[in-house]
């Protein structure tokens, strides 16, 4: 399945139409889920996805397909509860009721017609709706959906299957990257990528935002001005963020097959105060997703390796380098090797990788999986210290 995104510009009466739908599928929304929660604390009796779809049968509020999506959307939060709890998650989530906020958005689950897709995009009682149609569609269109962001703009999202778009072809070779507050990624080939730069004053004018709002009268209009203008920096956060990870991802994709960067659940940087901010800001988390996204499609892959030691210890000799975090340079008595501190690090990350890599008897079952994940990476890392001393 791939998603196509586009703009779209309902004129006043359509955007109240889209409005007043998706506050009705919100109401029905609520209505099905307190109808589950009580017939199972009543009865005992849980509620099937064929059940829900009899309680919207006949309901005339809402076009059909629209309203069968929302039974579908109840289905689909009781399954990834269950699933968060069978992974044994923190965070469990049960299915919520939704305010006007967290419903944004309609969808068609069965659109058949592509030709009502286009400069002008159709959606059933409420019409044609400017669209603006940057990039064509290729493949079946299957589903159609229709979001209002909380900056007030709306946007089609249609997802197709069987794309003839073509994959980005990757490589055999193998590479280290360090992400960090410096650089952005610190490739082990020596190649340097900054954080975007409009961040930084996004970042700034936010603050501000966010400061005048919290000053604002509660359900005054200014405050109501005031949180669209902070949604709308957001997005653009948001946007500069996504733009500058894709084409990053493609970057290091159409150059390496295989990418080893560190763990970073395991280096657990959101303990210190100083970085957890600096990795709200850049995100590094959604960039290794994007990343391994990007990766699987190439049929390359993303392996997290353990990140301890990667910035002290000498990527030449293998010797320990105490230094903080304000010096870049990595400079070792050892060997005299003088590199920057995040290439240093980034080439320690591929010597670790390949390690891991070079032990495939420890992968559970002879596992045919590449990706060293997190839990299988624990696992190894006893022995891979063991190695390490080796290597040192
Ligand atoms: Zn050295």
């Amino acid at each position: 399945m791939k998603a196509y995104k586009y703009r779209i510009y309902p004129t006043k009466e359509q955007a109240k139409a889209v409005d007043e739908t998706m506050e009705k599928c919100r109401l029905l929304y609520n209505e099905l889920l307190a109808l589950k929660k009580e017939t199972y604390k009543k009865d005992g009796v849980d509620l099937s996805r064929k059940d829900l779809y009899k309680q919207v049968k006949g309901n005339r509020e809402i076009y059909s397909q629209a309203s069968q999506n929302v039974a579908d959307r109840i289905n689909k939060a009781y399954q990834n509860f269950f699933t968060r709890i069978k992974r044994g998650e923190k965070k469990k989530g049960f299915p919520r009721f939704k305010n006007y906020e967290t419903y944004n958005s309609i969808t068609l689950p069965q659109i058949t017609n592509t030709k009502n897709i286009g400069k002008k995009t159709y959606f059933p009682k409420i019409g044609w709706l400017n669209t603006k149609y940057h990039r064509q569609i290729t493949g079946v269109a299957k589903t159609l959906t229709v979001k209002k962001t909380k900056s007030e703009k709306y946007f089609v999202t249609i997802c197709c299957k069987k794309t003839t778009d073509k994959p980005i072809k990757t490589t055999n070779k193998e590479v280290g990257i360090d992400l960090g507050l410096n650089n952005f990624v610190a490739t082990s080939e020596g190649e340097f990528f900054e954080h975007p730069k409009p961040m930084k004053q996004l970042t700034e004018t936010r603050k501000k935002l966010a400061r005048r709002f919290s000053k604002t009268k509660k359900k005054s209009n200014n405050r109501n001005k005031t949180r669209v203008k902070l949604a709308r920096v957001d997005e653009k956060i948001a946007n500069t963020r996504n733009d500058f990870g894709w084409k990053l991802c493609q970057t290091l994709i159409k150059k390496y097959g295989t990418i080893y960067v560190e763990d970073l659940n395991i280096k657990g940087m959101q303990k210190n105060h100083y970085l957890a901010k600096a990795i709200a800001d850049v995100s590094l988390g959604d960039f290794l997703q994007k990343l391994s996204y990007k990766a699987e499609s190439a049929r390359g892959q993303v392996v997290k390796v353990n990140p301890k030691n990667t910035s002290q210890k000498c990527s030449e000799c293998g010797r320990i380098v105490k230094k903080e975090l304000c010096i870049r340079t990595h400079k070792c008595p050892n060997c005299s090797l003088e590199i920057d501190r995040d290439l240093n690090a980034a080439r320690n990350i591929l010597i670790i990788g390949r390690i891991g890599q070079e032990l495939p008897k420890l992968k559970p079952d002879g596992d045919e999986a590449t990706t060293v994940g997190t839990s299988q990476w624990q696992a190894l890392s006893t022995k891979q210290e063991a190695s390490c001393e080796s290597w040192r």
